[in-house]
Order: structure tokens, then C-alpha cells, then sequence
């Protein structure tokens, strides 16, 4: 039975979580997946605040068993202070990568009342598929209302991938 199960090609496979939310704060900019969005509020936080691209980075983190951008990138740490969340992501990917895993597919959700994310997709799209080099087909982003659910305080972002053993 073992043997069967160590011989599944299924084995080369990781699946990823990632979930993050922040408050909105005035007067900063907005950015989600790498990119501005038109807003006069930004996502509160230590960092840059892109709640995407710390969903995305804890996905591929949790997928391969690594500590979560939290624990990696302490908001204690001055060093990380209004840091772009791009630098978390790429310390995500490099060790997926020296695991020898691959990226296969993402698909997110953005948890948002307001700003409308739908004129935004395609732009987020493409952004993470330059970052991930991944090919945009493989990423799929999704704006859901809350419909009154916290309204207005901020959003949060859900993601799932998958990755492949290269070995
Ligand atoms: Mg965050």
C-alpha cells in the first residue's frame, strides 16, 4: 500500500492557501497584485500593504511547508517598513523554486465592496503573470462584493494555486 502511494504521480503535486485583509487607510496609494489602483484610500500596513500579493506569497509559502511572509518578514522589523510586497513574493518563489517545485495555475479572489476590481482584472492579470512567470491563461482574478458584509473598511483577498515537483 505504501509503495502504491509513493509511486502516485499525485505526490508531485502541492496545493497553496492564502488569505489576507487590511483596513483601508487615507491618503495612501492603493495597490493590488503589483499594481496602482485608482482610489483615495490604500490597504493599511507595515509594507505597501498589497493584500494580493501577501495571499499569493503565503500560498506558495504554505504549499512547500514554509514559515508564512508573517513570520518571515516580521511587521516589527523596520526593514520591511513600506517595503513593495514584490520583494515577499520573490522570496516566496525563490524557495518554491529551490524545492523544485513549479508554479501550474492561481486563482484569486478580491473581497471588495468598493474599488470596483472588474476594470482592474485584466492589469492584475498581467501583472502577477510577470511576476510568477506564469502565463496569463494560468491566473484567473475574480472582484466579489461583500454586499454590506463590513462594508467600506477595507478588503481581503483569497487565493489558491497549485505547484508540480519538477524532479
Ligand atoms: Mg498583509
Amino acid at each position: 500500500m505504501r509503495a502504491i502511494i509513493y509511486s502516485c504521480p499525485l505526490m508531485k503535486l502541492r496545493v497553496g492557501l492564502g488569505f489576507d485583509s487590511h483596513p483601508f487607510e487615507k491618503g495612501k496609494p492603493l495597490k493590488l497584485g503589483g499594481i496602482l489602483i485608482d482610489f483615495p484610500m490604500g490597504l493599511k500596513g507595515h509594507s505597501d500593504g498589497d493584500a494580493l500579493l501577501h495571499a499569493v506569497a503565503d500560498a506558495l509559502l504554505g504549499a512547500v511547508g514554509e514559515p508564512d511572509i508573517g513570520e518571515l518578514f516580521p511587521d516589527t522589523d523596520p526593514r520591511w517598513k513600506d517595503v513593495d510586497s514584490v520583494l515577499f513574493l520573490k522570496e516566496a518563489l525563490r524557495r518554491v523554486r529551490e524545492k523544485g517545485y513549479r508554479l501550474l495555475n492561481l486563482d484569486c479572489v478580491i473581497l471588495a465592496d468598493q474599488p470596483k476590481i472588474a476594470p482592474y482584472k485584466d492589469s492584475i492579470r498581467k501583472s502577477l503573470s510577470e511576476l510568477l512567470e506564469l502565463p496569463v491563461e494560468c491566473i484567473s482574478v475574480k472582484g466579489k462584493r461583500r454586499e454590506g458584509f463590513c462594508q467600506e473598511e477595507g478588503l481581503a483577498c483569497l487565493c489558491t494555486l497549485l505547484l508540480v515537483h519538477e524532479g
